[in-house]
């Protein structure tokens, strides 16, 4: 069984204003629970909200596990590795999984972000301070978590970029997770198709409109219709549009799931603080 809970649900950028609060303004975090292991997908600024959760779970006594896979080290998905604060509690294990850009490693890159330059916080990287904290670069691209096997794919997103997309699979649950995708050539489809064969969820980017898609071509993201197209292809239950663009609010983001409405498929809007049981009838 997969237990879902979305923290972030935004692309780019943080946008706390009362426009966004139904679907939220935090940038991508998703906790998966299994009956033995907390997942987590993405460290956007919703990896603090989730963060404050753990504490009130066992974390605040340094008793704590979680493992953190990064779709990709964009900031809108790493940056609230540094305010996580369960991270600062000595006797937390938490293990970073994801890749680097080739020219940085992933711990090079997630150590970045932690310089006293940019970052208030101390460096609870380093193993004198705080939780133990191991980064895992992806080498083989299948692996578990404990009785969750985790399947990572390269996708394409913009120049430069190293970026996964991720399936978790639980006994008879499965979940796809592409926050960050654009499908500039067919072939580009194949590893979010293959990520999402048959899942019972898939949470996909939706940062554009279908309508205003043509003058973003190559800037990296999906539409909602791509979003909906590839959960057909692949035979996903159920679509959940996700890394919704900073300036599209509550209402825009209806609009987009209500031109949805005709079809038969399930598509839905992530939305902060939503949450799903996945193969609980098995
Ligand atoms: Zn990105």
């Amino acid at each position: 069984m997969l237990r879902v809970k979305l923290w972030g649900t935004r692309g780019t950028v943080s946008t706390p204003v009362a426009g966004n609060a139904r679907y939220g303004g935090n940038t991508p975090c998703v906790e998966v629970r299994t009956d033995d292991d907390v997942l987590i997908l993405d460290a956007g600024i919703g990896l603090h909200w989730l963060g404050e959760s753990l504490l009130a779970d066992g974390f605040s006594r340094g008793e704590g596990c979680a493992h953190i896979l990064v779709s990709h080290t964009h900031w809108a998905h790493i940056q609230g590795i540094p305010f996580c604060n369960p991270m600062l509690v000595a006797g937390n294990r938490f293990t970073i999984y994801g890749r680097g850009d080739g020219d940085n490693s992933l711990e090079g890159l997630l150590l970045g972000q932690m310089d006293s330059a940019f970052c208030p916080v101390p460096n609870f990287f380093d193993d004198r301070i705080g939780a133990g904290i191991t980064i895992s670069e992806i080498e083989a691209l299948e692996f578990d978590i404990g009785g969750t096997h985790v399947i990572a794919r390269l996708v394409h997103h913009v120049s430069g970029a190293v970026c996964l997309g991720y399936r978790l699979e639980n006994g008879s649950a499965s979940l796809a997770y592409i926050p960050d995708v654009e499908y500039l050539e067919e072939d580009h489809r194949g590893p979010s198709l293959e990520l999402a064969a048959g899942v019972d969820l898939l949470i996909h980017d939706a940062h554009h409109t279908a309508a205003e898609y043509a003058p973003h071509r190559g800037c990296g993201h999906s539409s909602d219709q791509d979003a909906v197209d590839l959960a057909l292809g692949a035979g996903a239950g159920k679509v959940l549009l996700f890394h919704h663009h900073p300036d599209r609010d509550d209402d825009g983001i209806d609009a987009v799931v209500t031109s949805h409405r005709n079809g038969d498929f399930p598509v839905e809007a992530a939305r902060e603080g939503e949450d799903y049981v996945l193969g609980a009838d098995s």
